[in-house]
């Protein structure tokens, strides 16, 4: 069979699956676009340089051992690194950098440059004295890296912002834009980042800013007439932290001035961090040129803590309020209380309140009264129509394929996967279920649940579909 670049990185992702965690995987691998096979060489595209390092330091080996298996001795990975260019031109013109000589993998690196041709305010006018003007930072200290507990879920987010607090406006890292759900951190790695740079490059204009004020202000500076001082305030910084750039939805002036403010700060080399609640793809009514602006660096997901950076988390309050409770309570409120680290404080922080204030034992009862107030509201009953959708998501097959009546193995088992999550996660009957999931009769659910139990014990594969399907099903 020929060869194409899909097919070579097809095998070579089915490989690479098997041996690395799903959510690594889905991180650094999912992204990845082959892009073409020359001989032995295989080019592939990667969103950014920081990917390509990541890749390089994290999972050479198994590339290098899956390319190898797919292209024999010879293989040669090459990255190609997407940045978009200025102004919705995707022409870049490209540079290489030398090839370095890693094993027998030949890693060559040709990125196209990060340029602004700009278009651009220049300010003309240094307001006298504004270089000395003295910024108040707007920084919260008590949140800072020390106490933002790492963890998988933010490893990402985490490094890349201890590496721009390090070098502000001197990685690859720019802008940096946190993204992620609420109560996951986002405003905190915001301020820990400026509160680190801070320590370190006192001399640094730093300011910390939420979307939403600083919208206030700019529609207050256009009643004033005071648009251009405003424009020249922010054009100062050294580092300028938004956060909730959601919030700048719909709002074209405010996109359009801090289009301008951002171009000038980053053609400086000063260093702008953001946060948002989704991710650059998924944010509606924001500008093309800024959403192309937002992904020029990196987006890092923050995303919810897994249960062993729960339990830091948790002891880490303890700790730090110089409160004793025991290893059972913690670990209840741990396996309760998954959605956020907002939520998972709030329970520990009633209870804490609970046993001094009461002088009351924090018994497993009161620990499982108290988080049921925090949990109540965001547990809700899973419907087969939810599971269904969430299988048919997860295998990229729509609902009626699902359903259909064909005999294609790999529908039928996500059919059988969906009528076994259905059982376990419902009170629904089997002859309900069956109804529901493509007229079958409760016979074939029951069979359907005993191939489910069989594959997932003896199949590797068949079980990690199972257990993602089962962490998508009980978040
Ligand atoms: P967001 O801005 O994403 O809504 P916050 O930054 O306000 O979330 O975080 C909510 C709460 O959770 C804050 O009190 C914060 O200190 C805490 N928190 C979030 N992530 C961590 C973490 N990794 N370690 C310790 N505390 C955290
Ligand atoms: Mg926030």
């Amino acid at each position: 069979m020929q060869k194409s670049a899909n097919s070579v990185w097809g095998n070579c992702l089915n490989f690479v699956k098997d041996n690395i965690h799903n959510q690594a995987f889905k991180t650094w691998f999912d992204p990845i676009k082959p892009l073409k096979l020359n001989g032995d060489a295989l080019s592939v595209e990667v969103p950014s340089k920081f990917f390509y390092e990541w890749l390089e330091e994290h999972y050479l080996e198994i590339l290098k051992v899956a390319l190898t298996k797919e292209l024999g001795q010879g293989a040669r990975l090459v990255y190609v690194i997407r940045m978009e260019n200025t102004f919705g031109s995707k022409q870049a013109f490209t540079e290489s950098i030398p090839s370095q000589n890693k094993g027998r993998i030949k890693v060559q690196n040709v990125e196209a440059p990060l340029q602004a041709q700009s278009a651009e305010l220049k300010n003309p006018f240094v307001i006298p004295g504004i270089r000395n003007l003295k910024v108040e930072s707007q920084l919260n200290p008590s949140y800072n890296f020390e106490n933002f507990l790492e963890g998988d879920a933010n490893r990402l987010a985490r490094s890349a912002g201890i590496a721009v607090a390090n070098k502000p406006g001197g990685t690859s890292f720019n802008p940096l834009l946190i993204f992620g759900g609420v109560g996951l951190g986002k405003t905190h790695l915001a301020h820990a980042i400026g509160v680190d740079i801070k320590s370190k490059y006192p001399e640094k204009t730093v300011l910390y800013i939420s979307a939403e004020k600083f919208t206030q202000q700019y529609i207050e500076a256009v009643k004033k007439n005071t648009r251009n001082d405003f424009i020249h305030f922010y054009q100062v910084m050294d580092v300028l932290i938004i956060d909730d750039v959601q919030f700048f939805s719909g709002k074209t002036g405010t996109q359009d001035v801090f289009f301008h403010i951002f171009n000038h700060l980053h053609q400086n080399g000063k260093q702008v961090i953001l946060t948002s609640d989704k991710a650059p793809v998924d944010m509606q009514d924001i500008e093309q040129r800024l959403l192309s602006r937002f992904k020029w660096g990196l987006s890092a997901e923050l995303q919810r803590p897994d249960y062993e950076t729960r339990i830091s988390i948790l002891k880490n309050k303890l700790y730090r309020d110089g409160v004793e409770m025991p290893d059972e309570i913690i670990d209840f409120v741990a396996k309760s209380v998954k959605t956020n680290v907002r939520e998972l404080e709030g329970a520990i922080i009633s209870l804490i309140a609970q046993a001094s204030f009461n002088r009351k034992e924090v018994t497993l009862e009161l620990a499982r009264q108290i988080v049921e107030k925090f949990v109540r509201n965001t547990k809700r009953e899973v419907s087969i129509d939810h599971i269904q959708k969430v299988v048919s998501e997860y295998f990229q097959m729509d609902v009626t394929t699902l359903q259909s009546k064909t005999r294609k193995r790999h529908i039928v088992q996500a059919r059988q996967l969906a009528m076994f999550f259905a059982k376990k996660m419902t009170k629904a009957s089997l002859a309900s279920i069956g109804s529901k999931i493509g007229h079958r009769d409760h016979a074939t659910v029951l069979h359907a649940c005993k191939t489910v139990d069989n594959l997932a014990f003896t199949d590797k594969q068949f079980r990690k579909y199972v257990d993602d399907l089962n962490k998508k099903l009980s978040n």
